[in-house]
């Protein structure tokens, strides 16, 4: 770490930075660091973070929700009805609780909380001239029904045999495998759509809805444009090709829709009695909300380190 990290500038801009410059996965360090990437994973999976939270609410809805595959074979209105509430629920209750618990109820104040400023009201260049309802309205309007549309699509593919699907018992290595994959493929994807969605003809007019957010909250995770919005969630048609189980699906789509909540929601980490409760913000993306030109991917695959967009939160733009 620089030695002048904690005092530098940068670091008078922010109500909070985290007491250290943003790490990436370091899996993809040379040479490799057993120890730190034992850390590293361990830090995601054991905890609450967003890959155990969406993890959990797949697992649960898998159990006890969704419809069994058969049921999909055919169009119908019951299972279809079924996902999109599948979708808009888990959402609601995590971007509205988190926003509730953060910005309404205040209940940790200021504690971790990235930014100086509170979210945006009475201001026109958000829809309904209010943050929080031009945020809401992209996500359960347009975020959420292509999403749903996109499910549907490969659900009934897979009830088909028109996708390649697996099951636990039948190839579990593959299935736990797959499974550890796909935050890395998701990061993948959404690196190389980001960037497209930097171009100067997309950016006006499309991906400049999610940067009205510079202050971001819980529900601006995935506030984002119709055409942004297909793109981001075409990620899911790899499940036509890749050989997958309706909980793969159901996970990837948790984690696409529902860990930007937390990585948008402007707190480091949710505390309850000054104990830390769960990790949530991600410092990496709310670098990319301030300054826009760098950050464009997420830490687990260091794209933006080998492309030259990595911005570490130091007072040195580029790292
Ligand atoms: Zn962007
Ligand atoms: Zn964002």
């Amino acid at each position: 770490m620089p030695s002048d990290f904690g005092t530098d500038p940068e670091a008078g801009r922010w109500n909070c930075r985290p007491d250290h410059p943003v790490r990436l996965n370091p899996l993809f360090q040379w040479p490799l660091d057993v120890k730190a990437v034992w850390d590293w994973y361990r830090g995601a999976w054991l905890g609450i973070t967003s890959l155990t939270l969406t993890f959990g609410i797949a697992a649960l809805v898998y159990v006890s929700f969704l419809p069994p595959l058969v049921q999909m074979a055919t169009f119908q209105p019951g299972w279809m009805v079924t996902i999109w509430l599948l979708n808009l629920v888990p959402q609601t209750i995590v971007a509205g609780g988190l926003h509730y618990w953060l910005y309404l109820r205040k209940g940790q104040g200021r504690i971790t909380k990235f930014d100086k400023r509170d979210l945006t009201r009475k201001n026109g260049t958000f829809t309904f001239s209010n943050q929080v309802w031009d945020n809401i309205w992209w996500t359960l309007g347009s975020a959420i029904t292509v999403a749903t549309v996109y499910q549907w699509i490969i659900y009934w593919a897979m009830a088909n045999g028109w996708a390649p699907t697996v099951t636990f018992a039948g190839n579990p290595v593959w299935f736990v495998i797959w499974m550890a994959l796909i935050p890395m493929w998701s990061g993948l994807h959404f690196y190389w759509v980001h960037r497209l969605e930097h171009s100067p003809r997309l950016y006006q007019h499309v991906h400049a809805v999610h940067h009205r957010n510079v202050n971001v909250g819980p529900w601006s995770g995935v506030s984002n444009h119709w055409y942004e919005n297909l793109l981001y969630f075409s990620t899911y048609f790899v499940h036509l090709v890749m050989a997958s189980h309706p909980l793969h699906l159901l996970f990837h789509a948790y984690f696409q829709q529902i860990s930007p909540v937390l990585s948008h929601c402007g707190f480091e980490k949710l505390v309850k009695d000054d104990k830390e409760v769960a990790r949530s913000g991600d410092f990496f993306h709310q670098l990319h909300h301030r300054y826009f030109e760098c950050n464009y991917g997420t830490s687990e695959i260091p794209f933006d380190k080998w492309f030259g967009t990595f911005h570490n939160g130091s007072a040195k733009m580029r790292s």
